[in-house]
């Protein structure tokens, strides 16, 4: 984690914009010192900005955030997801998508498969809820795209139900 250097560089802009601010005054006030205010008030922006940035990109690329985005990611494509539509949305290196999809591999919020060259990874509990296969009454199974009124094999009423 690269967090230190982006905490150091908001750190460091303290000093830069409070001598800048004073050699602003001065300068207003006829004290000469106008240069050294816009230097020291331009390294100190340049510091802050460039922390802030840094401390933002990684609180988006945390494990946890990256977890919670590769679900809402694979939610909107419709439970399936590689490892480069992660990437695209999230420009995060391959070791970092690779290791985050493999954590929720591993917890079981989604399986990896192979198909074809590459691996994807299915959120299967993300997936609209298959409707009811089988009847209730004689356990026959039923197709499961056609909406049946009734048992093919008892007759019975179905009520198609969604698990
Ligand atoms: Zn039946």
């Amino acid at each position: 984690m690269k967090k230190i250097p982006a905490i150091l560089a908001v750190l460091a802009s303290i000093p830069f914009l409070t001598l800048g601010i004073i050699y602003l005054v001065a300068s207003a006030t006829g004290v000469r010192g106008g240069l050294t205010a816009v230097v020291m008030l331009a390294v100190g922006t340049a510091l802050l900005i460039a922390g802030l940035r840094r401390l933002r990109r990684l609180a988006q690329i945390s494990p946890s955030a990256l977890k919670t985005g590769a679900v809402e990611l694979a939610r909107r494509l419709g439970g399936d997801l590689t490892v480069s539509q992660f990437r695209a949305e999230y420009r995060v290196s391959r070791e970092l998508a690779e290791e985050t999809l493999d954590d929720l591999a591993s917890e079981g919020t989604c399986a990896r498969e192979r198909r074809d060259e590459h691996f994807i990874y299915v959120f299967a509990g993300l997936l609209p809820p298959l409707a009811e296969k089988v009847c209730p009454y004689c356990g026959t199974e039923l197709p499961v795209r056609t909406a049946l009124r009734k048992c093919p094999n008892c007759g019975a009423q179905l009520e198609v139900t969604k698990g």
